[in-house]
């Protein structure tokens, strides 16, 4: 396989990146990264609430955010960019080739997860020293590898932008861990004049040179945050004064693992972490619940969000305690339009590098860019996502995680032939 133009690019680029991973709403340096990249390429870039809909923001943290300002400032980002962030995280970047024809979204994530780098020199990031500085973030899942994959596609646009028609809009989505970014991000807008969109994952279940144009089985999701909360007293002395709010969260998760399977399609609920009490002879007056629900389709998924908040309040209500339920997180499923399924299908063919091209896999994940398909869809666009596949050492979220950097070549010769096509 030759290598690409961009390839040193989308390697160093990646692996500056991969030293700085910054989780989902907290992407400030991120985002000041590739505003000063695109802006250098000659780039119109949008942020703040011209993107995304503050009202809209799933899962986000205020705390973490201050914070992350702050670190951001302490790092050198202008006061000035980070003013126009208006604290939110993300960019698109915007390519009016002033020609009529269509418009065009491509999506990008940026941000990483909770999770510890392997230090050891068995880990090529650690050996060759590009390994994340950041204790317990780790860009685990290669959205740093999306974002220089963006990059150096709004590189190849600007270059050849005599060569094509109409407008392109390439989206650096934040918080997709979680699936909590992208439904701000539609609520936007910034995808509803768009005619085509498409996105991909890097790895996932395919091998470097294999290519997924039709993913299958996107499960819907909703994440939740469930707190109760009870009333204190003394254990010994008067137990029936107080409000037990741990026997309560500890009653709805065995409820919740019971949530009947659905006889039209596949469903998953997990609790993930449970937190309560406050001490050995008090009646515990916190506990708080993650989950999350999945199901095949949104009317499954709705089934199993329904069993959830029907359970809480019913449980709250026999142990007497207040509860409280927050969504944080969504994804829906997807179906990709065959017109670009066969277009995919058709540049991979001729794509370099490519071995395989394979359909209806099943992703058997959930992912946010579900969301702006979908919005796209509804008007009437088309929209597709696929797998690019690359050899990787260590499962996805895990401190081992690597991937192969040549796969990202073939990745830019899809998108830019794609591009070629749709905007032609
Ligand atoms: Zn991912």
């Amino acid at each position: 396989m030759t290598q690409c133009a961009y390839h040193d690019q989308l390697i160093s680029i990646r692996r500056q990146l991969h030293q700085f991973p910054e989780e989902g709403w907290t992407e400030f340096c991120t985002t000041a990264f590739i505003v000063k990249h695109l802006r250098e390429l000659g780039y119109e870039v949008l942020m703040g609430e011209k993107v995304v809909s503050r009202k809209d923001c799933l899962g986000r943290d205020p705390k973490l955010v201050a914070q992350a300002i702050e670190t951001a400032k302490a790092r050198g980002v202008e006061q000035a960019l980070l003013d126009e962030m208006q604290e939110l995280t993300g960019c698109v970047a915007v390519l009016d080739t002033g020609r009529a024809g269509p418009t065009v979204a491509l999506r990008f994530d940026i941000d990483c997860n909770n999770v510890q780098e392997n230090p050891s020199e068995e880990h090529r990031a650690s050996k060759e020293g590009w390994a994340s500085k950041r204790p317990g973030l780790m860009h685990a899942c290669g959205h740093d590898s999306h974002i220089s994959s963006g990059l150096a596609i709004a590189r190849w646009a600007m270059e050849h932008k005599d060569e094509l028609k109409g407008k392109l809009k390439i989206v650096f989505q934040p918080a997709e861990e979680g699936v909590r970014g992208a439904a701000a991000v539609a609520a936007s807008g910034i995808v509803d004049d768009c005619d085509y969109f498409l996105s991909s994952h890097i790895a996932m279940m395919a091998k470097s040179g294999e290519i997924i144009t039709s993913p299958v089985g996107f499960l819907c999701t909703t994440k939740y945050d469930i707190s109760f909360k009870g009333r204190p007293a003394h254990a010994g002395i008067e137990p029936n004064a107080g409000r037990n709010a741990l026997a309560a969260a500890c009653h709805c998760v065995t409820q919740l693992l019971g949530i009947p399977r659905h006889g039209a399609g596949m469903t998953r609920v997990n609790v993930g972490k449970i937190t309560a009490g406050e001490g050995r002879n008090v009646i515990p007056v916190n506990a708080k619940l993650v989950m999350e629900v999945r199901g095949e389709t949104g009317e499954i998924n709705q089934f199993m969000a329904s069993e959830t908040e029907n359970i809480v309040e019913g449980v709250a209500k026999s142990f007497s305690v207040g509860y409280h339920i927050e969504k944080m997180g969504e994804a829906v499923d997807l179906f990709n339009d065959k017109e670009l399924v066969d277009m995919l299908d058709d540049v991979c063919a001729h794509t370099d590098g490519v071995k395989k091209v394979l359909h209806e896999v099943n992703f058997g994940g959930s992912e946010d860019a579900t969301i702006l398909a979908r919005r796209v869809q509804a008007h009437g666009g088309k929209a597709a996502y696929f797998v690019l596949g690359s050899d990787r050492t260590g499962g996805h979220h895990t401190s081992d995680f690597d991937i192969d950097e040549n796969s990202l070549d073939i990745g830019l010769n899809i998108y830019s032939e794609m591009l070629k096509r749709l905007m032609k």
